[in-house]
């Protein structure tokens, strides 16, 4: 598993290694997250690849666009050719994740750019698909919600009434697109992948803290930022007023369906699915837990005056400022303003339903964070000039 020492990574070894009987490979340049599970003895063989290895923060989009492409892109291309070629594996898996893509979308916000970001993601696929699809390997793609662009609602004026969440409908052009692309033109004949979309998964060991394991001029996802600024008792920063929409599904729920779509693609080989490409295309993501980011900042900040053991002191009397996302990412920031995921397909393939509250979540990852965290911060605070 390349990667495997990053948030997504290290969850779905710890599930991997603790309740199946998979042996894992696991190869990054960070072991902190999975320091525990290194000291496992080895189970039996391994058999499939996992390639997590992404750069996927907002903040590196737009400030380090060539790293960005060249880390998601093109140097991960010799391992997907080198893992089917070499032939050392009996199964290749590979959950590659395109958050490579959603950089070029945030760099690019011109819909005729945009129109070559998609030219890119087709032929990333087509070079996966065709390598699994002619060496019989099976190929589960990791995508991302980014896929949807924008709500319809959101290209129209503020007090327009369809602009009311409840009637904003996902774009979806782009994901049917590349779906339908991969299913009829690119591999006649190839049944062995399925396709998963990640909306907004989050947990313990999420990104990173600047400063601590982390940049300290970095700018980590919204949660870390949110814990980093509770525990370094700041207001939390909300970008544009914090009024985009997003769905949080705790990273748990997710890895359980990452398995379970694991264990279909073994054993369903299911041939209607060229009739019905888009059945294998999954979005794990959590609809009950839907909130604006500046409902988010709400519930993170009351969950520490609640529970103040959480965070280092009680919070500040001024919980949130707001800031310019062009001040905070800087220019060429676009901001997609609501994920949701549709259910149906995932609940009716796989059965598959996310179990965890997001206060139960925050609550949790909260906890993980000052236990983690709160030390380092702290010290850093009293000796500022120590990093
Ligand atoms: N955001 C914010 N304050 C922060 C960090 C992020 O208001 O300190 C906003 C950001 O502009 C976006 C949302 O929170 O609207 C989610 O950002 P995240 O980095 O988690 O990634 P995304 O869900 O957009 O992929």
């Amino acid at each position: 598993m390349i990667g495997a020492g990053g948030f997504i990574g290290s969850h779905l070894c710890e599930k991997l290694m603790t309740e199946t009987p998979h042996m894992v490979l696991a190869v990054d340049v960070y072991n902190d997250k999975i320091k525990l599970l290194l000291e496992q003895p080895a189970g039996r063989s391994h058999q499939n690849t996992i390639n997590l290895a992404a750069i996927c923060t907002l903040a590196d989009y737009n400030k380090r666009p060539l790293d960005t492409i060249y880390s998601n892109f093109i140097d991960a291309l010799p391992v997907v050719a080198l893992d089917v070629s070499t032939n050392i594996l009996s199964e290749c898996l590979f959950l590659y994740l395109f958050f490579w893509c959603r950089c070029i979308f945030c760099l690019a916000p011109e819909l005729k750019k945009k129109m070559y970001s998609i030219i890119w993601i087709l032929l990333m696929m087509v070079i996966q698909v065709r390598y699994c699809s002619e060496n019989g390997k099976r190929l589960i793609l990791f995508s991302t919600c980014e896929v949807f662009g924008k709500t319809i609602g959101s290209f129209l004026p503020k007090d327009h009434p369809l602009r009311k969440p409840r009637v904003q409908r996902m774009v979806s052009s782009l994901s049917l697109i590349i779906s339908n692309r991969i299913a009829y033109g690119v591999v006649n004949g190839f049944f062995g992948w399925r396709c998963l979309r990640s909306l907004n998964w989050i947990g313990s060991r999420m990104d990173f803290i600047p400063g601590v394991d982390g940049p300290s001029e970095g700018v980590p996802r919204v949660l870390a930022c949110f814990s980093n600024n509770l525990l370094r008792r700041e207001p939390l920063k909300l970008v544009d007023g914090g009024q985009s929409l997003r769905s949080f599904v705790c990273i748990k729920d997710a890895i359980e369906a990452v398995l379970l779509m694991i264990v279909c693609l073994h054993f369903n080989q299911d041939p209607f699915y060229f009739k019905w490409p888009y059945l294998y295309i999954f979005n794990v993501g959590n609809p009950k837990n839907e909130v604006t980011v500046k409902q988010l900042a709400e519930i993170m900040t009351k969950s520490c005056v609640r529970r103040p053991h959480r965070i280092i002191s009680p919070p500040l009397e001024v919980p949130t400022i707001d800031v310019s996302s062009e001040e905070f990412y800087g220019e060429g920031y676009d901001d997609s303003d609501r994920r949701v995921p549709e259910m149906t397909i995932i609940n009716r393939q796989l059965s598959w339903n996310p179990k965890t509250s997001l206060h139960e979540l925050l609550a949790s990852t909260l906890t993980y964070q000052r236990k983690t965290y709160a030390k380092a911060i702290k010290r850093m605070m009293e000796n500022p000039t120590a990093t």
